[in-house]
């Protein structure tokens, strides 16, 4: 089977992914990178910003009436103390959308307010902007939502490296499509079907061996109970922490086994947005892989802006799911 990039969906998705790589390598290439504190307490840069209004800019080309569920808006950027900031996200989106103004890149940028419907597209123009900020992976992620099944999932992660895909080199975009496979290029060729090549996840059946990934943030993750249910399975080795929906990616291509997201004790009813998890969550199926939450149930991305009927995150190889369930119920004993 070979990759098909001529839909009009496909071809969105990977003009998204060249775009907003360069928008992201060239603000990351910057010596300082100013970031913004949203309410929330998380960070926000004009990365974020500036590529979900490629994304608003494309989404009107492309398809007009579709809806957009995307992380950013733009109300800062309409205030007296935004300008300036609005005035260097134009310049950067220049590079790309050469028509761009200050009005028009607000308004792109609140394309993405849509609310989720039956069918819609979901966007973190940068998921792990921490990482971003800290020089490790970050993500773009961009999905396709159809009665609550993610339909297209596209990932350009530009730090990244596929250890069994090195031919690939540093940057890549990954491209899922439901029932047609899960597939990665170098970011330099997403254009050329030949660049292409199917991920499969590992074949790993034995836990103790799996290589395990985790969030690089500590706020992300409980650590003490993370720790006892990889005692659980038996391992004496080390995490690899790492950022964003690359850890999807990694797992999809066969270069680790599994990720799971525990809730902590402070943030019991934390449910994850369905854009940190869309486009992740079909690479690593249509590569062989499993997603569920951590009761084993399918996501459910018919809920609104969060995965509000699955708590946590469990993917894996496939072959080492239940194992790793299994462990989770033990833990939580
Ligand atoms: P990760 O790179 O795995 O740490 O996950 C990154 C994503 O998790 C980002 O989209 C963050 O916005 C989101 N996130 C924010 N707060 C939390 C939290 N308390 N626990 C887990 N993930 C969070
Ligand atoms: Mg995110």
């Amino acid at each position: 089977m070979r990759i098909d990039l001529k839909s009009l969906e496909a071809q969105f998705a990977l003009e998204l992914l060249r775009s907003g790589s360069g928008l992201a390598r060239r603000i990351r290439a910057e010596t300082s990178i100013k970031s913004l504190t949203k309410e929330d307490r998380s960070p926000v840069t004009l990365a974020d910003m500036g590529i979900q209004a490629v994304a608003g800019a494309l989404l009107e080309r492309y398809f007009p009436q579709a809806i957009l569920v995307a992380e950013e808006d733009a109300d800062y950027l309409n205030t007296p103390k935004g300008a300036e900031d609005l005035k260097r996200i134009t310049e950067y989106v220049r590079f790309f959308s050469p028509e761009a103004t200050p009005e028009k890149i607000c308004r792109w940028i609140d394309k993405g307010q849509g609310e989720p419907a039956g069918s819609f597209w979901t966007l973190d123009p940068i998921d792990g902007t921490k990482g971003f900020l800290r020089g490790g992976q970050y993500a773009i992620a961009l999905a396709f939502i159809k009665n609550g099944k993610v339909e297209i999932g596209a990932l350009a992660c530009p730090e990244l490296e596929l250890q069994d895909h090195k031919a690939l080199g540093k940057g890549v975009g990954i491209l899922a499509v439901r029932g047609k496979g899960c597939w990665a290029a170098p970011l330099d060729g997403l254009k050329e079907s030949q660049q292409w090549v199917r991920l499969e996840v590992s074949k790993c059946r034995e836990i103790h061996h799996a290589r395990i990934l985790d969030s690089f943030e500590p706020s992300h993750k409980n650590v003490e109970k993370n720790q006892r249910i990889r005692e659980a399975f038996g391992t004496q080795t080390d995490t690899f922490p790492m950022d964003s929906l690359a850890k999807h990616a990694v797992i999809a291509s066969g270069g680790a086994e599994i990720f799971f997201r525990t809730l902590s004790r402070k943030e019991p009813e934390r449910r994850e947005k369905i854009w940190d998890v869309a486009a992740g969550a079909l690479a690593i199926e249509e590569a062989g892989g499993r997603i569920t939450d951590i009761e084993g149930r399918e996501l459910d991305f018919g809920a609104g802006r969060t995965l509000a009927r699955n708590p946590g995150l469990v993917a894996t190889n496939g072959l080492l799911h239940e194992k790793v369930l299994s462990a989770l119920r033990e833990a939580a004993r």
